[in-house]
């Protein structure tokens, strides 16, 4: 059987991004309060390293081997800000191959999560991804878009996808 591919975020799904922030800052991003300028100075001004220390989401490691099981290729699709690219996408790579204990799969940083959508290769490729503004661009250019809120549900939408 051919390999199905499926493309997963890493903020917000794989990776405790919201939860590290108000760990650290005191600020919950749910809740809207923060305007982008004062989000990433905070995130530069973070002594070490803000990408690689954030959580693994409850869940998370099951979830892939769950899907690892069901014969998906999973490919790391995470979006990392301009200015500091090369810096925050080496620590994305880190975090997938240390807290993941992933070794394998492809990891792809991108600019831009709107961007996600032009790595798409077939009409029908799956992303997983907790932001809707991304999850309506995939949608847009033809693929299959799982607006995540939690695993249970996504490997639910998964299954009833490709059954
Ligand atoms: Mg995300």
């Amino acid at each position: 059987m051919t390999k199905k591919r499926l493309f997963v975020d890493l903020d917000g799904v794989c990776a405790g991004f919201d939860e590290h922030y108000l760990a650290t800052f005191g600020k919950d991003l749910r809740q809207g309060a923060v305007s982008d300028e004062e989000l990433w100075a905070n995130v530069d001004s973070y002594e070490g390293d803000f990408f690689y220390d954030l959580p693994v989401l409850p869940g998370t490691r099951e979830a892939l081997q769950t899907l690892r099981d069901r014969g998906y290729e999973i490919v790391y699709l995470t979006a990392c800000p301009a200015s500091n690219y090369g810096y925050v996408a080496q620590q994305k790579h880190d975090w997938v191959r240390m807290k993941l204990e992933d070794q394998e799969a492809l990891v792809i940083p991108i600019v831009g999560g709107k961007n996600k959508a032009k790595l798409i290769q077939f009409q029908g490729d799956v992303l997983i991804d907790d932001f809707h503004k991304n999850t309506q661009a995939w949608s847009d250019a033809g693929g299959e878009p799982i607006l995540h809120t939690d695993w249970a549900k996504s490997l639910l939408t998964l299954e009833a996808l490709h059954a």
